[in-house]
């Protein structure tokens, strides 16, 4: 679907007629009805060549739709005031309207160079009115009887829009890095060499393979034009941190749904408050309720919600260590050497799934352990499973069975959270030796698993890499505890 605005034509004139004389059109508008087309043709005629009024025509792959444009160009003060109506029936609800007139803030900042835009709504018109708040628009006022509609007089808000607010708002950011670093460590265990890749450092929201995950999920978000992001996590999520970050940062609002069963405050639940998303509470068994209500809600007020899943599972975010493994193939071909393991802490089993299918892909031989923090087997291996043959259906490719899944919950201790003295040492070790941090959730909890299980299993001599998966906001909540273990 193209959607692009052109000036308007004599021919066009007819197809104005029509528009404004439809009754589910013309309600809030202020025409003396009906048009008729000797008039509006001498109206077209009298406008002809004026620079005070920019009149255009919203097209949708060369079809015309809809009305648009500008009023009172005032160049002396550097604004104007915008209108639309789309006419067409068929074309409403699509996001055209905000496609369309993203088109014509633009023309006006960017060619007429104008500084501000404004509009009056009538107080009534709450979808027109959301329409132009989802575009950017501020209420700036309420005009009291300030129109006379008929006999009645009518109250009206006036929105505004300037340039710079505009274009703070439009800032998209394109996370860009080519690859997150590899380093050696210091640990010496067996005689293994052993690396990590910093996903830590992803240069958004302190980084972390939800990071990763995030960066798809709002490409998709775009490719979709939703206008809202519904997702759900606890208030330790990284996932919901970093998601209702870019939000934000995009002027997108966020909703995060959340269980009343882990309610503590959390850097990252911090964080998330300061990001203004707004967090709505359920008790664990209401989640999946919980969210249907809260898209349907968002649709029925005329938004356009994108859902994603807690964590960021999913194709898109196994698609996110595809990519990641890729990284690391680039590394080892660069570096001329070869990981014979890959540890890293799993929990919905994405990144896991995601390395899987990067290493069938890539036919290597690398053996993948997922450490799990949080779930036991049989399930949490079967979700690893079930999430790596999605992605491979998708690309057609043979299904893989559960004996080729290490998702290894040896280490789990009593569940999500849960930590002993041995994963605080080691965390201290890692902090110190190397100036990297762990937390006693995640990456703390898996590196003290990846010793665990290579002690276990005699790994002897081998090339290994811990991928740093993130979570450094959860590292400051451990910090007390960390101190209070000396
Ligand atoms: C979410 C998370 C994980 C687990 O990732 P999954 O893809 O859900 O398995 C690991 N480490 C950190 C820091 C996380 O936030």
């Amino acid at each position: 679907m193209n959607v692009s605005i052109r000036r308007f034509e004599q021919k066009d004139i007819q197809n104005k007629i029509k528009w404004i004389n439809d009754n589910s059109n013309n309600k809030y508008l202020h025409y003396d009805l009906p048009l008729e087309y000797d008039k509006t043709l001498n109206w077209f005629i009298n406008n002809k060549g004026r620079k005070d009024r920019f009149d255009a025509i919203i097209e949708v792959d060369g079809v015309p739709v809809g009305l648009i444009g500008l009023l009172s160009i005032d160049k002396k003060n550097s604004k104007a005031e915008y209108y639309i109506t789309l006419g067409e029936d068929k074309y409403k609800g699509k996001g055209i309207a905000k496609l369309a007139s993203i088109k014509l803030i633009k023309y006006a900042f960017e060619e007429i160079r104008i500084n501000k835009i404004y509009l009056f709504t009538e107080i009534e018109n709450k979808s027109a009115q959301r329409l132009f708040e989802k575009i950017g628009f501020r209420k700036e006022g309420l005009l009291k009887e300030d129109i006379k509609n008929g006999n009645e007089h009518v109250d009206r808000y006036v929105y505004g829009i300037c340039k710079d607010d505009y274009y703070a708002k439009e800032q998209i950011h394109i996370y860009h890095f080519n690859s997150t670093e590899t380093l050696r460590l210091k640990l010496n265990l067996n005689n293994n060499n052993f690396y990590i890749k910093r996903d830590d450092l992803i240069p958004i929201s302190f980084g972390g393979n939800k990071a990763r995950k995030a960066i798809l999920f709002f490409k998709d978000i775009e490719r979709t034009n939703s206008d809202c992001v519904v997702t759900y996590g606890s208030s330790s999520s990284n996932h919901c941190r970093i998601i209702a970050n870019i939000a934000a940062s995009k002027g997108l609002p966020c909703y995060i749904i959340s269980p009343t069963e882990t309610n503590k405050i959390t850097a990252n639940s911090k964080m998330i408050k300061l990001f203004r998303s707004k967090v709505i509470k359920c008790s664990v068994t209401e989640v999946k309720e919980t969210i249907n209500k809260t898209v349907k809600e968002l649709k029925r007020e005329g938004y356009k919600p994108y859902f994603i899943q807690g964590g960021g599972h999913g194709d898109i975010g196994t698609q996110a260590y595809v990519n990641t493994y890729k990284e690391i193939i680039d590394y080892e071909k660069t570096k001329g050497i070869h990981f014979d393991y890959i540890f890293h802490a799993s929990g919905t089993g994405t990144t896991q799934a995601g390395l899987i299918c990067g290493k069938l892909l890539n036919r290597t031989n690398t053996n993948i352990i997922g450490i799990s923090v949080a779930r036991k087997n049989p399930y949490g291996g079967q979700v690893v499973l079930d999430s790596v043959n999605s992605y491979l259906k998708n690309i057609k490719k043979d299904k893989l069975s559960i004996e080729e899944i290490n998702f290894i919950d040896d280490y789990v201790l009593k569940g999500y959270g849960h930590y002993n003295k041995e994963i605080l040492e080691t965390i201290k070790e890692v902090l110190i030796k190397d100036g990297i941090p762990l937390d006693t959730t995640y990456t703390g909890k898996a590196f003290w698993g990846m010793k665990e299980y290579i002690k276990k299993n005699q790994i002897k001599g081998k090339n290994i890499l811990f991928i740093h998966t993130g979570g450094t906001p959860l590292f400051f909540d451990d910090l007390e505890e960390l101190i209070n273990e000396i």
